[in-house]
């Protein structure tokens, strides 16, 4: 078991300090030179790799599937994304698209009793090469997928690929059921985008977004985007789309279930790793809940962007490195 960091001792830190540890946090999980230090040498990666390893559910296809078969034992839906980064040119949309082609091909053969859930960016499969490069290499993968059942999941990126994303889903959206989107409750943008997305009648993960974006853009974290994200939500399930409520925020979650919108989301979702405890308690009162899970060696962007949305997790990556058998594979679901 994990020991968690005292909910107590964080709230006895100074808030402005953890906002500055969050952006610094996210500042190197943006630095072109961390990036490639961490996934490219060797040994600096080996170092922190063990703090990675608590969120990464393992860096090839075979452990994959074996853990897939692991949690949905256990009760629970899941969804797999390659780990990556943007992807800048044809060879590495390539190698991204073909991960994801293989993965497909491999499912059948999994045993999995309920398929598993696709998720990626654009980015990685050709967006800034060109939307259209994006939208062919998607729309494959949903035909795909749509074969075995299985879902595809568009994640959302920074605000400035939003209007991109948007295009792009809506052209598949007309095609192909199996194809859903991640909308983000602190984008100012997000309440009339849902004018366009919901009568597409396709299933939408909600998050509050990842990015840091300024204030004329998106909400900061706080009780104004806790009531922002639930009127998002109540309005998505009112048009009856299906929808996923992805965070790991406990409050949010006890907003949400007071007033009575938990109980008609499709399923609730966490990343992985982060608060596996909290999701079960959900679980085992019947929601239905989804682990989202990431694969893949390139892990240095996922793992840096779990410490900044809660820097206490620092001390918890820490303790990880020094000792690695901390993280048990399932333990707490
Ligand atoms: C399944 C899934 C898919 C996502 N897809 C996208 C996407 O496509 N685009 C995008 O921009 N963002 C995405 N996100 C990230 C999301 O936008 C948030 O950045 C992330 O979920 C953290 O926000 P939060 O809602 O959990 O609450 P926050 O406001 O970040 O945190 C509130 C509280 O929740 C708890 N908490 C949050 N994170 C952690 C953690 N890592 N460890 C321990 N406790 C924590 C802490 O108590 C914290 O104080 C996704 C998240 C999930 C779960």
């Amino acid at each position: 078991m994990t020991t968690p960091v005292d909910a107590q001792a964080v709230a006895a830190l100074d808030p402005e300090l953890l906002r500055q540890a969050a952006n610094g946090l996210k500042g190197l999980a943006a630095d072109s030179r961390c990036r490639s230090g961490f996934v490219d040498n060797p040994v600096l990666s080996s170092i922190l790799a063990p703090a990675a390893d608590r969120y990464i559910v393992a860096a090839d296809q075979n452990t994959l599937f074996e853990r897939l078969a692991v949690l949905e034992g256990k009760g629970y839906r899941t969804g797999v994304e390659y780990v990556g980064e943007e992807a800048r040119n044809s060879a590495e949309v390539d190698e991204v698209v073909s991960e994801y082609h293989e993965l497909i091909s491999r499912h059948e053969k999994a045993g999995l009793e309920l398929p598993t859930q696709l998720g990626f960016d654009l980015s990685n499969v050709g967006s800034l090469i060109s939307p259209r490069t994006a939208a062919e290499n998607c729309e494959a993968l949903l035909r795909g997928a749509g074969a075995q059942g299985m879902g595809i999941l568009i994640s959302m990126e920074r605000s400035s690929f939003v209007d991109d994303i948007l295009r792009v889903f809506a052209g598949l959206a007309g095609k192909h059921d199996n194809v859903a989107l991640t909308l983000q409750a602190h984008l100012h943008r997000t309440e009339s985008d849902l004018d366009a997305v919901l009568p597409l009648g396709r299933k939408v993960r909600l998050v509050k977004g990842v990015y840091n974006e300024p204030a004329d853009v998106a909400l900061a974290r706080g009780p104004e985007l806790n009531e922002r994200y639930a009127r998002i939500l109540e309005r998505i399930l009112d048009a009856g789309n299906p929808v996923a409520v992805a965070t790991q925020d406990a409050v949010l979650l006890d907003l949400l279930d007071s007033r009575g919108l938990l109980g008609r989301v499709e399923e609730m979702e966490m990343l992985h790793g982060v608060r596996p405890a909290l999701l079960k308690s959900y679980k085992d009162r019947g929601i239905s809940c989804r682990v989202a899970t990431v694969y893949g060696t390139n892990w240095w962007l996922h793992l840096i962007h779990r410490l900044a949305e809660y820097p206490p997790n620092v001390l918890v990556a820490l303790a990880d490195l020094a000792e690695p058998e901390r993280v048990r594979f399932g333990s707490e679901y």
